[in-house]
């Protein structure tokens, strides 16, 4: 195999994801272009710190332990103390250091719990399990040549693998705002994929798919929900389609330097209206002398590889 020119991944975040090119070329350019930011936007760290600790209490569970749920003191302590910006507010997240400790994390954490103790993940196998490889064809089982040679990768990882009444299930943890229903789980591409990666690597069945998701709200209490979906072969050939056409944009774009300018523009023209970190560089002229200062002044030197 050639080497890798571009590995992407599964998730969003601030390393380079496939969601990134079909949300918006330009983002992913930046990102190609190593653009770092000192400051981290807050849902990075919330994602984090919920991540974190849902595999501390997996990892308690599964030694029959108690598990310790951060407290809103620790939270505290985190949130002003690091370099987080707020964003999801109708100013620019960049230039709103605010900081504020998120509450609700305590109770989603405590939701999770009475997940886990009410069984429902079954006989867990292993949990965070890093998966990544060249496109391989559902049908053929072979893997594609031309992104192969081109050095294009997809990675994942997955949440919680475990066995449920005999079957292998796939599940991913989610925070959102609301509730999900089940036609999430049955759509999730993120389910998809990672089931695919699974099948790929370990030649086992397992197109048992979750959803796991807990609501993030400072007042309300946490609403929570473990939804089942099944996947069938037609999904993983949507799957690949899909991802071979995106795996030869993204190539032709590297190569070429050249990213379409498509996606979330027209919601990005009013920088108030805007949760992209990286919209001084496309919308330089909204911005005064002061601002673009201070936006240089975030940026991170270019260190290849390293992510927020
Ligand atoms: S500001 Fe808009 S156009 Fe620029 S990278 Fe972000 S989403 Fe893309």
């Amino acid at each position: 195999m050639a080497d890798c020119k571009v590995k992407l991944s599964i998730r969003g975040g601030s390393g380079l994801s496939i969601q990134d090119y079909s949300y918006c070329p330009q983002l992913l350019k930046h990102k190609m272009d190593g653009v770092r930011f000192h400051l981290i936007p807050e849902y990075f760290v919330t994602g984090r710190i919920v991540h974190e600790n849902i595999e501390t209490i997996i990892a308690a569970h599964l030694e029959g332990k108690e598990a310790k749920v951060i407290s809103d003191a620790e939270l505290e302590t985190i949130y002003t103390t690091g370099e987080y910006v707020r964003a999801g507010d109708a100013e620019s997240a960049l230039f709103e250091p605010d900081k504020k400790p998120i509450t609700f994390i305590p109770k989603v954490l405590t939701a999770f719990k009475s997940m886990l103790e009410s069984d429902v993940f079954g006989n867990i196998q292993a949990s965070e399990a890093y998966y990544e490889g060249a496109l391989v064809d559902p049908e053929t089982f072979e893997t594609n040549k031309q992104l192969e040679d081109e050095g294009v990768l997809f990675s994942g990882k997955v949440d919680l693998i475990s066995d449920i009444d005999g079957h292998k299930v796939i599940t991913d943890f989610k925070t959102c705002k609301s509730a999900l229903k089940q036609n999430e789980a049955d759509s999730s591409t993120q389910l998809t994929m990672y089931s695919y990666m699974y099948i790929i690597e370990h030649k086992e069945i397992a197109n048992h798919v979750g959803l796991a998701y807990m609501t993030k709200h400072v007042r309300d209490d946490t609403q929570y929900d473990y939804l089942r979906s099944i996947r069938h072969f037609e999904h993983y050939v949507h799957l690949y389609r899909n991802l071979l056409s995106l795996g030869k944009d993204v190539s032709r774009s590297i190569d070429e330097d050249d990213y379409p300018k498509k996606g979330m523009l027209a919601d990005c023209r009013d920088k108030f209206n805007k949760l992209c970190n990286y919209h001084p560089m496309c919308f330089q002229s909204q911005y005064t002398k002061d601002e673009l200062k201070e936006f240089e002044s975030h940026l991170k030197e270019k260190t290849d590889g390293e992510e927020l």
